[in-house]
């Protein structure tokens, strides 16, 4: 089993503790690395660390930063073999989804450098006699703390931004892949910038994570992950009224109109449901279907369902891989039985493949008949799961979209543009995606909107969110 380090203050090293645990293979069940796992101690060496680089980093001149942006993005780029393998093996990730995965954390990073130099302040008319402007700095040193889900992609977008505007970083990585974020480290060791403007600190996220949340001397707080561990790090933040970026939980609505394309919208709900395992903040969580369109969607949703291919990740042909962990697996596995126990229909999948004997394997599973107040409807599944149910025109949608604690995004299907268009201001959600789901670097991701979080991740408004204004006001008139 390959023995990996921390990377604090540029050094490589072991816990101070001396103590360990293990990742593993999620499609064999098998220990693969080991890793240090990191106390309150590490913790403070970390931030100590980027405390020591912040002057260094955030007075670098934004061009010299830039630079040492692209050269990450090319590091990237150069070992996205070896990284993608990395997502494969420890996450589970489909080969051909995880070469793609490591290209797009690339280019999050040279997003992030070619877009920083134009993330500028303002200058503020205040009449004759004076001057005063907004100076946009960065924020500080930032807590980063990661999901499972997708690993290097979600390590990739909350680094590069906060790096590109001058923030040195401490990073936890989720637990069960450590070793991806450890190797973020390795890629970025090599592009050289200053000592401790980049740590990466791994453990369980109830003492590392908290150490981080709590810690005096970090500024700020950006963290992906779900909604009650969002509300833990909030309550630990609020000791020192830490800036907080925070993209929590879904259970996102996917409306699908009477005059929607049925294998258009499969195309790209299906993949969403099915890809990754589930596991993506964006996948329908819930699909209202009309009556008048509900057999055709059943029956071509499970001629979609037909064509993944669940297996080895690693094999080329593998569309679908394993879920993270056996917990997890079992969590979405108790969320199908209580469908059924509550009177849903199991119309797909809901079992082990029966060809794969080891790892955390589920078919994709389509559940019909559901009712909107099932616990499996109400409550974010995060697995391969489609959870159906028929809507028809005496039901209120919008209030049924709206019903639930979350408000990340909705999904509308319908070739009549101006009836989906209505929708809009009606879905209290973040992000409403009609007849597509597509997130580019350019666009923005995250809501305010209920427990689904506070404030953007990506974009320009996401890389704003690492800065602070400071008022500046000048009396020339003396
Ligand atoms: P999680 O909340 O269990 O863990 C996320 C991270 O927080 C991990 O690094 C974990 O170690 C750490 N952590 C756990 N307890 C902590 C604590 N008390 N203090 C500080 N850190 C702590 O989430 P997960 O299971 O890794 O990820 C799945 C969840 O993430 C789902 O709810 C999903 O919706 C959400 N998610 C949201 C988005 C989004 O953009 N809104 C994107 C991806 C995933």
């Amino acid at each position: 089993m390959e023995k990996c380090k921390m990377y604090i203050g540029g050094n490589w090293e072991d816990s101070g503790s001396g103590k360990t645990f293990t990742t593993l293979n999620p499609a064999t069940g098998e220990e693969i690395f080991s890793v240090p796992c990191a106390d309150q101690a590490d913790v403070d060496r970390a931030v100590k660390a980027a405390r020591a680089a912040l002057p260094v980093w955030s007075r670098m001149k934004q061009s010299e930063r830039s630079k040492a942006l692209y050269k990450i993005a090319d590091a990237i780029r150069e070992n996205a073999e070896e990284m993608a393998m990395l997502e494969v093996r420890e996450h589970g990730t489909p080969y051909n989804d995880a070469i793609g995965v490591v290209y797009g954390a690339a280019d999050k990073f040279e997003y992030a450098a070619g877009t920083a130099p134009t993330l500028m302040g303002r200058h503020v008319p205040v009449g004759d006699g004076a001057l005063s402007y907004l100076q946009r700095e960065p924020v500080g040193v930032v807590g980063l703390i990661t999901p499972w889900n997708l690993p290097t992609i979600m390590n990739a977008v909350k680094l590069a931004p906060a790096l590109a505007v001058g923030n040195t970083c401490v990073l936890k990585p989720a637990s069960i892949n450590s070793r991806i974020g450890l190797k973020m480290a390795e890629i970025i060791s090599q592009a050289g910038l200053p000592p401790g403007t980049v740590n990466v600190v791994t453990g369980p996220g109830g003492s590392v994570g908290s150490a981080l949340a709590s810690h005096p001397d970090v500024d700020m707080i950006g963290f992906t992950g779900s909604s009650e561990t969002g509300k833990q790090i909030l309550a630990d933040a609020a000791k020192t009224v830490k800036k907080c970026v925070m993209e929590l939980g879904g259970n996102n609505p996917a409306i699908i109109m009477e005059d929607a394309d049925v294998d258009a919208s499969l195309k790209v709900l299906g993949w969403r449901q099915f890809n990754n395992s589930g596991q993506h903040c964006s996948a329908p969580g819930r699909y209202y279907v009309h009556e008048r369109i509900y057999d055709e969607f059943l029956n071509k949703y499970v001629a979609y369902a037909k064509t993944v291919t669940v297996g080895d990740p690693a094999d080329k042909k593998t569309v679908m891989g394993p879920l993270v962990s056996q917990e997890h697996l079992e969590k979405v596995q108790w969320y199908i039985e209580k469908g059924i126990e509550e009177g849903a229909r199991l119309l797909y999948g809901g079992v082990r493949p029966g060809n794969l004997e080891k790892g955390f394997f589920l078919m994709p599973t389509i559940i019909c008949d559901a009712s909107h107040h099932m616990t499996i409807a109400k409550e974010e599944v995060f697995g391969p799961v489609a959870v159906i149910i028929r809507y028809s025109d005496k039901d209120d949608i919008t209030a049924l979209a709206n019903d639930s604690p979350y408000g990340l995004c909705a999904h509308v299907w319908t070739q009549n543009l101006p009836k989906g268009m209505k929708l809009i201001n009606d879905l209290h959600v973040g992000a409403v995606f009609i007849n597509c789901q597509m997130l580019t670097n350019e666009q923005l991701w995250g809501t305010s909107i209920k427990e689904s979080g506070l404030g953007k991740e990506g974009g320009m408004e996401g890389m704003a969110e690492f800065t602070d204004l400071k008022l500046v006001c000048v009396n020339y008139d003396i």
